[in-house]
């Protein structure tokens, strides 16, 4: 057994909430907090290069330990959790020999049922981790950061385990789209990554939503209500019209699961002078992304004309893009994860990942980067968790694409 509970449990009672507009880099400060502790634990683990950025990306090697030279590739997870799910004063509950059936969490009275979550089943006899019912657990995505530790740790502890060298990267703001943004990717000098940022055991995500995000602003005519009739323009009201023109029993999370897209409000603010929506819009099919934010404008063009003094403005924002148009460029990524699955007894899984990694983005940015497995459930909710077992089979799945590509030797 590695130490990647313990890591785990140390490291989601940091909280490392995102929250977007704030105009920092990172987001908010506290991620620093597990960053600067994973630089540190780097160097206590003898890594080389530790580096941390201004932007809090930590960087770190684990030297290679075989003679020929093999081609270095990069573990990444992110530091930060959700902006919309409490992550301060994480209280993580550890179930010890999980006798199976429900898990009531003791705040709030949430139940963790065997109903909704059947991997449950196949975890009777260990060690479950939920929240205490009022935050995140945060296994998003530091059961990622806890099991590329705990390799990094294994690996430097058993010298003899034949390897190239491993780059390891810890991100920030992942949760709000800028995992990546401060990433210089031909300096990391590897051939493809893997993010850490799966959900149960035994999969292997290999193609993520392509994702814009739509911001509509509308400015109305702030009066005082007392004199407000034939004047004011009411700002609420008419973004609440363009909101509730939505299809009520398609294209949104609610009502779609597979290969389904949506268009998701996640996001209002303003007052009657002015209000704000934020919207995601997603779909496997990059192209329909296009179709989302004509759907949109199709809500806002009548009510342009109903209300000619008020400004209805639709910004497209795009965030990232399917992967599996680009992992192809380097075929051994997705073999190797295959083969170290193989190696510890598991035929993986080939899946689609209904949302984007910091993996999704590397991809399109040139460096094909599938996900992996680690052990999470229920993401962005206090009926998050996580188990020991499937933990460690991230660890050693790990460990096995260590070995597997060290077997490859750079020729020339
Ligand atoms: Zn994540």
């Amino acid at each position: 057994m590695s130490d990647v509970l313990e890591r785990f449990l140390r490291y989601v009672r940091i909280d490392t909430q995102a929250q977007e507009g704030t105009g920092l880099v990172p987001s908010t400060l506290k991620q620093l907090d597990l960053c600067r502790l994973l630089a540190d634990e780097c160097r206590a683990l003898g890594l080389r290069d530790v580096v941390m950025s201004p932007q809090g990306t930590v960087l770190a090697t684990v030297p290679a330990t075989v003679p020929h030279r093999a081609p270095a590739f990069a573990l990444v997870a992110h530091v930060d959790t959700e902006p919309g799910t409490s992550g301060k004063d994480v209280q993580p509950q550890v179930h010890r020999n999980y006798l199976g059936g429900d898990l009531p969490l003791p705040k709030g009275g949430l139940v963790l049922k065997v109903e909704d979550n059947p991997e449950l089943l196949g975890l009777v006899g260990g060690t479950i981790i939920t929240t205490d019912g009022t935050t995140l657990l945060g296994a998003d995505d530091k059961a990622g950061v806890a099991a590329i530790m705990a390799m990094a740790a294994h690996l430097m502890q058993h010298p003899e385990i034949p390897h190239g060298p491993v780059k390891l990267c810890f991100t920030c703001d992942e949760e709000i789209g800028h995992g990546v943004d401060h990433l210089d990717i031909p300096a990391l000098g590897v051939v493809c990554a893997y993010t850490l940022d799966g959900d149960g055991r035994g999969k292997i995500d290999c193609e993520t939503f392509s994702a814009d995000q739509a911001i509509i602003t509308v400015t109305g005519v702030g009066i005082h209500p007392s004199i407000g009739k034939g004047k004011l323009v009411n700002a609420i009201r008419i973004l609440s019209r363009i909101i509730a023109g939505l299809p009520q029993d398609r294209l949104s999370p609610e009502t779609t699961d597979g290969r389904d897209g949506f268009v998701h409000p996640y996001m209002i603010e303003g007052g009657t002078a002015s209000a704000t929506a934020r919207f995601i819009l997603r779909d496997f099919e990059t192209a329909r992304l296009a179709e989302y934010a004509a759907l949109l404008e199709s809500l806002a063009e009548p009510l342009r004309s109903e209300y000619p003094t008020c400004q209805i403005e639709i910004q497209i924002v795009k965030q990232y893009r399917n992967m599996r148009d680009g992992l192809p460029q380097e075929p051994r990524a997705l073999k190797k994860a295959v083969d170290a699955f193989r190696a510890i007894g598991i035929e993986p899984e080939q899946t689609i990942i209904r949302g984007g990694t910091d993996g999704s983005r590397l991809t399109e940015m040139g460096l094909p980067t599938p996900n992996l497995s680690t052990g999470e459930h229920n993401p962005h909710s206090p009926l998050e968790w996580t188990s020991e077992e499937e933990l460690e089979t991230a660890v050693a799945m790990l460990v096995e694409l260590a070995r597997a590509w060290g077997r490859e030797v750079i020729s020339g």
